[in-house]
């Protein structure tokens, strides 16, 4: 019996892991900066926490969730998204009892059951922030402008930043009211008009063809905006362009997730074809509430690893070159193991990347392992290296040697 993987999985393995590997680092290491310490959650959480968090009316609760009943006759769900169980953990732990806002990351598998395609899989790794509490819009600033750098510490260039607000409570009821009374004369479906009844937003993203002509003339919400909605985008747009991050205005935006208020974003890569979410979040102010919580603000965002990593393999980035070994050690008999394996993880103490011939091989083997390993440099080590403490270092891509004293030799020898 030959066993696969389930359907619609993502898995990394060398080398690729590597450049997997960075891409979730890169990601992360602006949110560090910016004093957001890390949240470990559990990856399954009771269902409701979804369906009162998340909304009922999205894709990702209404079909795409792996939901089962654990021994216990419990309703468990593996998490879809990050938010919600932030959320649950927030309030379950008091966290939002000490200085606000609370700042939070995490990173980890995700669970849709989706149509799998290319960058669209049922377990899917993302990062993620929220700051938790303030409705101050420098927070929507600093939020964009993380997941922003992520991108570029990459070396990501062929994206591009969209921007909405979907405003407070009243300007979606206002908006509400004229776009349910512009849908009312459309020509729908049974399914889609139960799916307007919960959010008629949810319309916006219909990505039939007949749908999208019938909704180019649809009011907009962000021409319902409260003075103070209207005011917040706009506080948010001046720090976007004080901080030099270039975006675009997209009042057709609708994110996945029910829970959005105030700004949404969106990074989009040019590259990637259907699936070209990299990662999105913004601003939610009924969540923490309608999961038992006080009356707080957030913003957030997720972002997807398996998409980035995408999209910086179409942009031709190479991301897996600085985990090559500096190198590779080749020892010839007993005694020379014997002295190598002390010699290299005194240089790994010393911040090298370095491999060894394990196994007894020949010289021949060994030096093929050299190749193969990518390392910077090989030295072979035999008993006349030991008796003189010298030895020769072989520059593996240029084939040059040089003599070099093995006690002199640290991490700064390879550069
Ligand atoms: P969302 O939580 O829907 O806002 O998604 C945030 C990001 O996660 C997206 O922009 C994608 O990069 C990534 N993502 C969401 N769903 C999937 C999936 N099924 N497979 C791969 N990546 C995904």
């Amino acid at each position: 019996m030959k066993f696969q993987a389930p359907k619609g999985v993502s898995e990394y393995f060398p080398e690729r892991s590597i450049a997997f590997e960075k891409v979730r680092r890169e990601l992360i290491s602006p949110a560090k900066l910016a004093g957001y310490k890390l949240l470990e959650l559990p990856v399954f959480e009771d269902t409701e926490v979804f369906t009162r968090g998340v909304g009922e009316s999205t894709d990702v609760v209404s079909k795409e969730m792996y939901t089962f009943e654990d021994r216990g006759g419990r309703s468990i769900t593996l998490r879809p998204e990050g938010t919600a169980g932030v959320m649950r953990a927030v309030i379950e732990h008091g966290l939002d009892r000490g200085q606000l806002p609370v700042k939070v990351w995490y990173s980890g598998p995700f669970f849709r059951a989706e149509r799998p395609q290319a960058g669209r899989y049922r377990q899917f790794y993302q990062v993620g922030i929220e700051a938790i509490g303030l409705d101050d819009p420098a927070i929507d600033a600093e939020v964009i402008a993380i997941a922003d750098a992520g991108y570029r510490n990459l070396g990501l260039t062929k994206f591009r930043l969209d921007i909405t607000s979907l405003g407070d409570s009243a300007s979606r009821a206002a908006h509400r009211e004229v776009l349910v009374k512009y849908i009312s004369k459309l020509d729908l479906d049974e399914a889609t008009r139960a799916r307007v009844e919960l959010n008629p937003l949810r319309l916006f993203d219909d990505k039939r063809e007949a749908v999208v002509k019938m909704m180019a003339g649809a009011p907009l919400l962000i021409d319902y905006l409260t003075p103070q909605s209207a005011s917040h985008f706009e506080k948010v747009k001046k720090y976007l362009d004080k901080l030099g991050i270039r975006y675009a205005i997209n009042p057709r935006m609708v994110r996945g997730l029910d829970y959005y208020t105030g700004t949404a974003f969106e990074f989009v890569h040019e590259l990637l074809g259907a699936q070209s979410g990299l990662g999105g979040g913004g601003r939610y102010d009924g969540l923490m509430e309608s999961l038992g919580g006080q009356n707080l603000s957030g913003i957030g965002f997720g972002l997807g690893i398996d998409r980035t990593l995408l999209a910086c393999e179409a942009e031709g980035i190479d991301l897996t070159s600085q985990s090559r070994p500096d190198l590779y050690v080749i020892p010839l008999g007993e005694e020379a193991k014997d002295f190598s394996i002390k010699f290299i993880d005194d240089l790994r103490k010393n911040g090298a990347i370095v491999d060894c011939a394990y196994g007894d091989r020949a010289l021949k083997g060994a030096m093929k392992g050299a190749d193969k390993s990518g390392a910077k440099f090989a030295i072979v080590i035999g008993d006349s290296e030991i008796s003189s403490g010298i030895g020769e270092l072989k520059n593996m891509e240029t084939g040059v040697t040089s003599s070099v004293t093995l006690s002199a030799i640290n991490a700064k020898s390879f550069n």
